[in-house]
């Protein structure tokens, strides 16, 4: 199994980091799939952009990997306004998010990534900001305090998250727009790969940007990492084009699961099936057994398991379907039957 699976950015190094810029869509018409998403934004930004207005406040959530900041990027190019760029565990005193608000000119958009990791005093601080573009920040401390009102330029709060499930009530209520994001089906992901193959001058066959798509666990993040690695060995082991032949070759030796599954899926479907006999067994439980919240694996593994069939979710909790036993080359026995 390889890191390079694993979506969550993190564990990325920096230059992977810079590497992933390079081929980061800029504008609505490089963005690709999202489609729900995307018919809807573009209406709100065209509105916004003739009423010279900010645009209502947007929450995008779902899993790692699948464009919630390039979106939001993407949002401040379209509506040609400034973005500041910050994360929820990084704004942890009310002056840091106070210092970036009075920052912000007119209709400019305000990033925060994890905006379910925010402190709830920070948090407090924002629901004004949202709602009436002010803050009241304390000045000075002890007999001197005093609380001083602050107006700020109407700005666009875009906020994303892994972990929906874990926003308050009134921050959630606060943001106009809610789009939640899909995974990648294989034959999108294989137009970014050849898209990033462009960029990155490194030629490819389609059948090839397939085969990688497919094992990408439905994540543009995921495809683009394994195509940069698939490249060192179109370079050094190739002809300088990635082929069917090197493609194989390559994710064959990174290790990528045939279905581009990660070590934590693999995990989440063999204790299932070894522990508890195949299902139902509740979610909590799951999550003891590998050691992850049970939060995360809701809202981070299960759909992606659920969408390509892995796993099923039933009334009396969560089953593993045929193809899982048959993908970890499982048989299932009358004992797990359910
Ligand atoms: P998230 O914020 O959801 O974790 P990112 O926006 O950082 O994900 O996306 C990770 C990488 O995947 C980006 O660098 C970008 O190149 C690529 N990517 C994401 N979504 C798309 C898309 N719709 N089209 C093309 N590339 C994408």
């Amino acid at each position: 199994m390889s890191d390079l699976l694993d979506p969550d950015k993190e564990k990325y190094s920096q230059e992977e980091i810079a590497q992933e810029e390079q081929v980061r869509p800029k504008n609505f018409h490089e963005f690709a799939g999202q489609p729900h998403i995307m018919d809807n934004l573009e209406v709100f930004v065209k509105a916004a952009k003739l009423r010279r207005e900010s645009l209502d406040h947007v929450l995008l959530h779902g899993p790692p990997g699948l464009g919630k900041t390039t979106l939001a990027n993407i949002i401040a190019n379209e509506l040609g306004v400034g973005i500041k760029i910050t994360s929820g565990p990084v704004l942890d005193k009310p002056g840091d998010l106070a210092g970036l608000l009075t920052g912000l000119e007119e209709n400019d958009v305000l990033f925060i990534d994890e905006i379910h990791r925010l402190s709830p005093i920070v948090e407090e601080y924002l629901y004004s900001a949202m709602e009436d573009y002010r803050i009241d920040i304390m000045i000075e401390s002890g007999p001197n305090a005093r609380s001083v009102q602050i107006n700020l330029n109407p700005f666009t709060l875009i906020g994303a998250t892994t972990r929906s499930g874990l926003l308050t009530a009134p921050l959630r209520a606060r943001f106009g727009i809610n789009f939640r994001f899909e995974y990648y089906h294989t034959e999108l992901l294989g137009m970014i790969v050849e898209r990033s193959s462009r960029i990155m001058n490194m030629p490819i066959e389609s059948q090839a940007a397939i085969e990688i798509a497919s094992r990408s666990r439905g994540t543009p993040r995921i495809a683009n990492a394994l195509l940069r690695r698939i490249r060192d060995f179109a370079q050094i082991k190739g002809t300088g084009k990635i082929d069917m032949k090197i493609a194989e070759m390559g994710l064959e030796a990174l290790k990528v699961d045939k279905h581009g599954l990660d070590e934590m899926d693999n995990k989440i479907l063999s204790s299932i099936i070894d522990k508890f006999k195949g299902g139902p067994v509740g979610l909590t439980t799951i999550a003891t057994a590998v050691g992850e919240n049970p939060g995360t694996l809701e809202e981070v593994y299960e759909p992606f398991l659920i969408q390509e069939g892995y796993l099923m979710r039933t009334p009396r909790g969560r089953e593993a379907t045929e193809k899982a036993y048959k993908h970890l080359g499982k048989i299932k026995t009358m004992g797990n039957q359910s």
